[in-house]
């Protein structure tokens, strides 16, 4: 297979390299996070490099208040101060 690249490395706007005193890994073009729920694909890509695990969470301020995003029931119940349920359908 034949690659073509007019930068200096391969890898696009996906690259990080390692910072040479520190070690640490930046991502030059900004940070890229990988996801997927095919065992399928994550076994693929993993053939290529290795993943720096990763858990993202958003926290919200309203109100003087934080909650979670995205919003979900337990979003809401803490906003609204009740305990709520999802409704069954065909109740
Ligand atoms: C700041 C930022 C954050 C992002 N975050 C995420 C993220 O978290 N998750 C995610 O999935 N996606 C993210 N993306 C999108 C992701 O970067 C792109 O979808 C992905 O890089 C596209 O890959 P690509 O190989 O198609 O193109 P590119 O990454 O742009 O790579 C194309 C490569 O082709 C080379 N090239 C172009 N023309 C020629 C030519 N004529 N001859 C030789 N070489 C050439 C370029 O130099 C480049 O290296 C982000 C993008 C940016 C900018």
């Amino acid at each position: 297979m034949l690659v073509l690249e007019r930068r200096p490395h391969l890898g696009g706007n996906a690259r990080s390299e390692r910072e040479s005193t520190t070690g640490i890994e930046v991502h030059r073009h900004g940070s890229h996070v990988f996801h997927t729920s095919n065992e399928q694909v994550w076994q693929y890509v993993n053939r290529f490099t290795e993943f720096t695990s990763y858990r993202h969470t958003v926290w919200a301020t309203a109100g003087g208040a934080v909650y979670s995003l995205s919003v979900n029931l337990g979003t809401i119940c803490a906003h609204a101060g009740r305990r709520l349920a999802p409704r069954r359908r065909g109740r």
